[in-house]
C-alpha cells in the first residue's frame, strides 16, 4: 500500500481530566456517570451528536434483559436507575415483578408484541421497552448531575503510550487535532478504538448489519411484523440482517452497507404497506441513524469470558448478566474482562469487552453494557484517585463500592 509520512507536530493540550471516557453509548454514559459521581473530573467524548449509541441512534429500544431467566433480577445499579427515571417520565414499559418467569400464554403474547420475549420455552422476562428520546434526556440529566464534561463532535484519533501508560489521547474535531492527558481512559467506543491504538490484543469480525426503523399510522389489529412501542400506532420494525457482512471499522464497507440497508429497509416498508392491512396507511417515522452492528472488535484481555464460564462465580465479579434467549444461564463478568496488559491506565466497557463470540451475545446487551460501564467508571475513579494502575485496584473494595451504589456484583 502506498504511504505518506505525516510530519510530527505540536498539538494543543485540551485538558487533564482524571477519567476520560471514549464513546457516549449506553456503556460510556454509565461509565462517565459512575466516575463523575465519585468526585473525579470526568470527560466523555463522542464522535457524533447522539447520546446512547445503538440504544438510541440505533433504535435498539429494548433492554434485554435484567433477569436471570428464573424470575430474579441480576442487572441493577445505573441500568435500574435509568429504568426508574424512564418509568417516572412514562416512557418505559415492562412487566411487573409478579409476572416475571410466568409462562401464561396471554401474558407472553402481550409482552412479545413489545419485543420483550425471545427463546424457548417462552416466558415473561424482566426486559424493558423504552423511548429513545427519553433515554437521551435521562442520560443528559445523569451526566449533568455527575458533573461530567461532555464533548460531542469529537473523534478519538490515537494515543501516545510511554512505559505502558497512555500519556496522551489525541482527538480530532472541527477545531483540529488536540491532546487530552487523562489519568485513566475507559474505552466505550464499541469498536475498541482505544485498545487497538494502545496495542492490546483483540479479535475482529465482520457481521451482517441491521437497520431498524419506526413507522407511524399503524392501525390496531393483527400484524405480522414490528414491535409495539410506547406510542399508539407507532411500530418499531427490527429490519435485518442484510446478507452482506460488514466490517464496522472500514468506512468504505460501512458506506456500502448504509446504502444497501437503506434501500432494503425502504423496500420492506413498501412491502408491509402492500401486504398487511395494519400497515396500509403507515408512514416512515425514522430510520436508525446508526447502523445495527453489534460486533466488530473485541478485547482479548486478562480473562476471556467463555461459554464454560456460565454459572462460575469469580472472586472479582463486577457485574452479572442473564441471556436474552436462554433461561438457564447467568454469566458473572470478572473485572479481568475489562483490563489488558497493554496499558496500565486503560479499561474497556460495553460490547467490546473480553469475551468469546458466544458470550458476547449476552454481554453486548444494553443492560450488561451499562453494568460493565458502571464498573469501569467506578474502577477508573478509584485508580485515578489513588494514582494506581487499573490492574492494581483493590477488587474487593471495588465490589463493595459497586454494591453500595446499587449494582449487582453477585454473592
Ligand atoms: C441489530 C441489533 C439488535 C440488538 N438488540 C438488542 C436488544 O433487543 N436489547 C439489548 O439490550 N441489546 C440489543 N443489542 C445490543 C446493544 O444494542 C449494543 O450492544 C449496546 O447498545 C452497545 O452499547 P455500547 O455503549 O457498548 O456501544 P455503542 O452503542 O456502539 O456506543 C459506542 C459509542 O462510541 C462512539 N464512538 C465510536 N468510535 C468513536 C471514536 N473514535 N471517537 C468518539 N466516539 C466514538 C459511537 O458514536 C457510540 O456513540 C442489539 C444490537 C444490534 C446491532
Amino acid at each position: 500500500m502506498e504511504t505518506w509520512t505525516e510530519p510530527a507536530r505540536e498539538v494543543p493540550v485540551a485538558g487533564r481530566p482524571d477519567v476520560l471516557v471514549v464513546g457516549a453509548g449506553a456503556a460510556g454514559v454509565a461509565a462517565a456517570v459512575a466516575a463523575g459521581r465519585h468526585g473525579c473530573e470526568t470527560w466523555l467524548i463522542e464522535r457524533s451528536s447522539a447520546i446512547g449509541g445503538l440504544a438510541t441512534a440505533g433504535l435498539i429500544n429494548l433492554l434485554l434483559t435484567l433477569d436471570d431467566g428464573a424470575g430474579n433480577q441480576v442487572v441493577a445499579g445505573l441500568c435500574q436507575e435509568f429504568v426508574d427515571r424512564l418509568a417516572a417520565l412514562g416512557r418505559a414499559r415492562f412487566p411487573p415483578r409478579e409476572q416475571w418467569n410466568r409462562e401464561d400464554p396471554d401474558l407472553v403474547a402481550h409482552w412479545r408484541r413489545f419485543g420483550l420475549v425471545w427463546g424457548a420455552p417462552e416466558s415473561v422476562r424482566y426486559s424493558v421497552a423504552f423511548d429513545p428520546e427519553a433515554f437521551v434526556d435521562v442520560a443528559i440529566d445523569a451526566l449533568r448531575g455527575a458533573r461530567v464534561r461532555l464533548r460531542m463532535h469529537c473523534w478519538f484519533a490515537g494515543v501516545a503510550l510511554a512505559d505502558g501508560v497512555v500519556r496522551a489521547v489525541f482527538v480530532e474535531s472541527k477545531r483540529g487535532r488536540e491532546a487530552i492527558l487523562p489519568g485513566v481512559v475507559v474505552d466505550a467506543s464499541g469498536d475498541g478504538d482505544v485498545f487497538v491504538a494502545a496495542g492490546a490484543r483483540f479479535e475482529h469480525v465482520t457481521i451482517p448489519p441491521h437497520l431498524w426503523f419506526r413507522v407511524g399510522g399503524v392501525t390496531d389489529g393483527p400484524r405480522g411484523a414490528g414491535f409495539d412501542t410506547l406510542d399508539r400506532g407507532r411500530v418499531l420494525v427490527p429490519w435485518g440482517p442484510h446478507p452482506d457482512r460488514v466490517d464496522a471499522c472500514d468506512p468504505d464497507d460501512m458506506t456500502r452497507a448504509e446504502l444497501a440497508c437503506r434501500v432494503a429497509a425502504r423496500e420492506e416498508l413498501d412491502r408491509l404497506r402492500r401486504a398487511e392491512e395494519a400497515f396500509a396507511g403507515a408512514w416512515l417515522d425514522d430510520y436508525a441513524r446508526m447502523l445495527g452492528i453489534t460486533e466488530s472488535r473485541r478485547l482479548v484481555g486478562d480473562h476471556v469470558l467463555a461459554k464454560e464460564d456460565a454459572g462460575v462465580r469469580f472472586p472479582d465479579t463486577i457485574a452479572r448478566t442473564g441471556h436474552w434467549t436462554r433461561r438457564d444461564v447467568v454469566f458473572e463478568i470478572p473485572y479481568r474482562c475489562l483490563t489488558t496488559p497493554a496499558a496500565a491506565n486503560l479499561l474497556v466497557a460495553g460490547r467490546c469487552i473480553s469475551t468469546t463470540r458466544y458470550v458476547h451475545q449476552a454481554t453486548k446487551e444494553i443492560p450488561a453494557a451499562m453494568a460493565t460501564g458502571e464498573a469501569a467508571g467506578t474502577a477508573a475513579a478509584i485508580a485515578a484517585a489513588a494514582g494506581a494502575a487499573v490492574r492494581e485496584v483493590d477488587v474487593a473494595g471495588l465490589r463493595r463500592t459497586l454494591r453500595a451504589a446499587g449494582a449487582d456484583v453477585g454473592g
